[in-house]
Order: structure tokens, then C-alpha cells, then sequence
């Protein structure tokens, strides 16, 4: 390891950086200023960690884009004087930032490592520690010609080093809370971290690193299900305040072959709306060349988002449609893999 490797540690808040007051024995966000006396594994590290504590702390659940314009702003203003980043962040919607950051820093060529915990630091049982540590090694980790070894927004979580955009919460209590069903780890973290060098991507890096910060919400999301109503589904996609609508989708893309259904997709499409298909497995891809369901999404102009997560198709789409107001050019892009998020 680099012995002058330096790591910003960024706290947003969440279950990982709490501690019981004794007074009334509630969990509160503890001074992160006291990091390396709350986790003296760290200091065993030949590196130099600062940290930085966003103000108010929260609780992932109160994420909101802002977080995540912040978040880019902070490492773009510090990128030249830190080897990688670490971020403390609530369980709860990490997915949804390890996405969203992943389209919004462009030419990354450092490590930027989500992790957290399901019980905070101080208690005795924390994953915390295991998963604080493991990324800050991970976040300094150099090849040999001295460049990250894995120069992408990630997620790294008990033992397991994920894509950030190919993640999920899978677990609301485990310790191994997270998974990237249609992507390998890319990384292990055992008696070794065994990287997997094959599947971590490598930018061009001859470009400046560069944020994306505009982005645009207007985002609605319809999970299908049986007995789901006309009118909730006319309310979801003909709706003024979206501009696309991710259909959770069954299986391989299927949805309802009622008329009514592809009648208010149909029209919802002459309305102009981006339509996405992504299927509600975990697992799997949506083709909606498979079912007479899926082909008449196809036929309406639906857009597939393949083996795309619902997390990464949401921020993809809030990162294009903030680009442009052009509604080609955004679907176009979205076919597309910007960041390793589809399969190709
Ligand atoms: N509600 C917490 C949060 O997401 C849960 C956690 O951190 O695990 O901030």
C-alpha cells in the first residue's frame, strides 16, 4: 500500500456513525472528528484520513437530490488532494446514491466506496467496524504501476465489494444487506481482498474528472401487480408531473395484455412521456421480444431497460432528462451503458 495515500471520509449520517447516549439511551450522531478514536483499526493504516460531516446528519430515508449534488460538488472541490473517498451512509437508500453519484461523476480514476452498517459503531456486535475498515483498504488500494485498483462508485458491504449502480438492499436486517444480482462482486473480502479485476471498470482517463450536477425528478414509477386498477395506472402515466415512468414490469418484461392497459401506455406515449420497462426480479433481464405482454410495450414505444436496476434506472433517468430536454436523446442514451449499470 501507498504509504502516503490520503482518504476523505465523508459522513452523511445513519445507523453506522450513532452511538447510546448514556443519558437516555437513544442512538445519536457522534463527532466523526473522533473517528480514529472509535475505530483504532484505522490508525494501523500507513494513510492520511480527513474527514468531513454533512450538516444535519440524517437518515437515508430523508435523502434528497440535493444530498447527492452536494456530495458531487465536495469531491470535485477535493479530488486533487485525496487517493479516494469513503462515504458514511444510511442503509436504507445507499443504493439509490451509489447510482445517482455513479452517473453524476464523470472520468472517475479514484475509488468512491459507500458503506455503513446495520448496527451502529459502538456497539459490541457492529458490522460497522468490519465494513468501515475494509472500505477504507479497498478506497487506498493501488495497482502496481501506483492507479486505483478500482476506480468506481461502489458499495462495500460485510464482505462483498459491489458496483454502486448494479446494487440492491436485499436484506433489512443481515449483515450481508446487500447484493448485485446481475453483476459480480468486484471484490471479496476475506483473510484477503481478492479483487476481481476482470469486471472493475477503467475509464478513459485521459479526460479531467468532471461532475454532472443538473438533474431533473419529474420520475414516476408503476409497480404492476394483479388488481391493479385503470385508474391508478391513467393516474401514474398520464399524470402532469412526470416526465418518464419506469414500469416494474413482471419477469421478462411482461405487463397486461388488456387492452385497456396498452390503450393508456399508448396513450401516454402520444403525450410524449419516456416510458422504461424494468422487470421486478431481482435477477434476470427484461425482452419484450419473449411474450405477446412484453411485445405490445414494445409496440407502444416503451424503452427496455434490460438487466438495469430500478435504483440505477430512476437516477439514470433523473441524470439524462437533467442533461437535455430532448426526449430522443434521452432514450437513445438510456438504451445505452453510460457506467457498467446494463449488461451489454
Ligand atoms: N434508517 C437508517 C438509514 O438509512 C438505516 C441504516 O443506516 O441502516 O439512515
Amino acid at each position: 500500500m501507498n504509504a502516503k495515500a490520503s482518504l476523505l471520509l465523508i459522513y452523511t449520517g445513519g445507523t453506522i456513525g450513532m452511538k447510546k447516549d448514556p443519558a437516555d439511551q437513544t442512538l445519536k450522531p457522534f463527532d466523526f472528528s473522533q473517528i480514529m478514536e472509535e475505530v483504532p483499526e484505522l490508525a494501523k493504516f500507513a494513510l492520511k484520513i480527513d474527514s468531513y460531516t454533512f450538516t444535519p446528519l440524517i437518515d437515508s430515508s430523508d435523502v434528497e437530490p440535493s444530498l447527492w449534488q452536494d456530495l458531487a460538488k465536495l469531491i470535485k472541490s477535493r479530488y486533487d488532494s485525496y487517493d479516494g473517498f469513503v462515504i458514511l451512509h444510511g442503509t436504507d437508500t445507499m443504493a439509490y446514491s451509489a447510482s445517482m453519484l455513479s452517473f453524476m461523476l464523470h472520468n472517475l480514476d479514484k475509488p468512491v466506496v459507500f458503506t455503513g452498517s446495520q448496527l451502529p459503531i459502538g456497539e459490541p456486535r457492529t458490522d460497522g467496524k468490519e465494513n468501515l475498515v475494509s472500505s477504507v483498504e479497498i478506497a487506498s488500494a493501488k495497482d502496481s504501476d501506483g492507479k486505483a485498483l478500482v476506480p468506481e462508485v461502489c458499495i462495500c458491504f460485510h464482505s462483498l465489494l459491489l458496483r454502486g449502480n448494479r446494487s440492491i438492499k436485499t436484506d433489512a436486517t443481515g449483515f450481508e444487506a446487500f447484493s448485485s444480482p446481475n453483476y459480480p462482486p468486484l471484490a471479496t473480502a476475506g483473510i484477503d481482498i481478492v479483487y476481481n479485476i476482470p469486471y472493475i471498470r477503467r475509464p478513459n482517463c485521459n479526460k479531467p474528472f468532471e461532475i454532472h450536477t443538473k438533474l431533473d425528478t419529474r420520475v414516476a414509477i408503476l409497480r404492476v401487480h394483479p388488481g391493479i386498477t385503470e385508474q391508478v395506472v391513467k393516474d401514474t402515466l398520464l399524470g402532469d408531473g412526470s416526465r418518464a415512468v419506469i414500469i416494474e414490469s413482471y419477469g421478462s418484461g411482461n405487463a397486461i395484455s388488456k387492452p385497456w392497459f396498452t390503450d393508456i401506455v399508448s396513450q401516454a406515449r402520444r403525450r410524449g412521456k419516456i416510458l422504461v420497462n424494468v422487470t421486478q426480479c431481482n435477477k434476470g433481464t427484461v425482452d419484450m421480444n419473449l411474450y405477446a405482454t412484453g411485445m405490445s410495450l414494445k409496440k407502444a414505444g416503451v424503452i427496455s431497460g434490460r438487466d438495469i436496476t430500478v435504483e440505477s434506472a430512476l437516477s439514470k433517468l433523473f441524470y439524462l432528462m437533467g442533461e437535455s430536454p430532448n426526449d430522443a436523446w434521452v432514450k437513445d442514451r438510456f438504451e445505452r451503458s453510460m457506467m457498467g449499470e446494463i449488461s451489454e
